[in-house]
């Protein structure tokens, strides 16, 4: 399996803002880039008072344009040590630590980790899933301790329903509330109609045989937590992973953040087999993607 790129790699690759603009401008137009002006070939040369490249005709090419960097005061060798911590993480990244890190004021860490928990969150399509299928509602984010509310009424929480392929992709939703017609909803169009799926006891879940699913279910209520190949344990431990990340590094996140949050987290767990390609994948995403937001 590979492994996630070691810091002394990243200083390597990246040691000041001119290389993170290479790769940047590599990234975004490739080596063999045809200047759109005289059409010659790879002849772009870094300008050594601005983040731009000329090409020998004097046309200038700005690879910063159109990304987050652009119009950013924070120099791009910091944006990339910050993508470079997000994705070596397993538990997210706080604005706190992000301030201490790249020595920015705390305002300006908020921002750079939300613009890239935006980019994390992308949804590329989330092809469906299916094989073996796990299915689990929660509820996550919201209630300060004390507030003495527990269960389904705690106030503040946001219903999130997570669907994820054994061995595979986890899709994450939020959903208003657990009927079943809402859950159907989600399973029917993201879960490939020859799965077989697990879930609890939770009586939305009762009618996925009518649509072809192969579903049993274990209860929990009933201490039951596994029946043969039936069990829950790899949406839960989703599930642990992101409640505690939210508990320990982020005091508290606002259900208009939240989707954000799952997006960060999708995104670490999908690539979970490929960490050499979090961070370069990333990259990526924010050198040519465009923004939801
Ligand atoms: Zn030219």
């Amino acid at each position: 399996m590979s492994k996630p790129m070691p810091i002394t790699e990243f200083l390597k690759l990246f040691p000041n803002d001119d290389a993170c603009l290479a790769y940047l401008f590599s990234v975004r137009y490739g080596d063999e880039f045809e200047c759109p002006k005289c059409g010659e070939e790879g002849l772009f040369k870094k300008l050594s008072n601005m983040p731009a490249y000329t090409c020998s005709c004097g046309h200038h090419v700005h690879p910063m344009v159109g990304t987050p960097f652009y119009n950013s005061h924070t120099p791009l060798q910091k944006w990339f040590y910050a993508m470079y911590l997000f994705t070596t993480t397993r538990h997210g990244v706080p604005a706190k630590e992000l301030q201490r890190q790249l020595s920015v004021n705390y305002k300006t860490a908020w921002r750079i980790g939300h613009k890239i928990r935006e980019y994390l969150a992308l949804v590329d399509g989330d092809p469906p899933i299916g094989g073996h299928t796990e299915i689990d509602e929660t509820m996550i984010g919201g209630v300060r301790e004390g507030t003495g509310k527990r269960g389904r009424a705690a106030e503040g929480k946001t219903f999130v329903l997570g669907m994820v392929e054994r061995g595979g992709d986890i899709i994450t939703r939020i959903i208003p509330d657990v009927k079943r017609t809402t859950l159907e909803r989600h399973i029917i169009r993201h879960v490939d109609r020859d799965a077989t799926i697990s879930t609890d006891e939770l009586n939305s879940y009762k009618r996925l045989k009518l649509y072809g699913y192969k579903h049993a279910s274990v209860n929990h209520k009933a201490e039951e937590f596994v029946r043969g190949e039936h069990h829950t344990n790899t949406i839960e431990g989703f599930w642990s992973i992101i409640k505690r990340s939210i508990r320990g590094t982020h005091v508290h996140v606002s259900a208009r953040h939240l989707p954000k949050y799952l997006g960060e987290f999708e995104y670490r767990w999908n690539l979970r087999h490929r960490p050499d390609q979090m961070f370069p994948y990333l990259l990526r995403r924010l050198a040519t993607s465009q923004s939801k937001a």
